[in-house]
């Protein structure tokens, strides 16, 4: 759901990745599955700044942010 270049388009790599948010999430308070995005392998790497890529954080973070909309459509569907 996040949909960077490379993404695999998840299957089997998929996982939740969870969107960080001041008030929300922060020293010891993870962020709720409700601001969770699916999320491949590649993706995940790039968002969670594990691997280097050619994104600013700034979009990194929109990318991460659509793949939860995208993500509380799809469960709401
Ligand atoms: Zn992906």
């Amino acid at each position: 759901m996040v949909r960077l270049p490379g993404c695999d388009g998840g299957g089997e790599t998929t996982v939740l990745a969870h969107y960080s948010l001041a008030g929300i999430s922060g020293r010891g308070y993870k962020s709720p599955d409700a601001l969770g995005a699916w999320c491949c392998f590649p993706c995940h790497q790039k968002v969670d700044g594990a691997e280097k890529s050619e994104y600013t954080r700034d979009q990194l973070r929109l990318a991460l942010a659509e793949g939860v909309f995208r993500t509380q459509v799809e469960m709401s569907r």
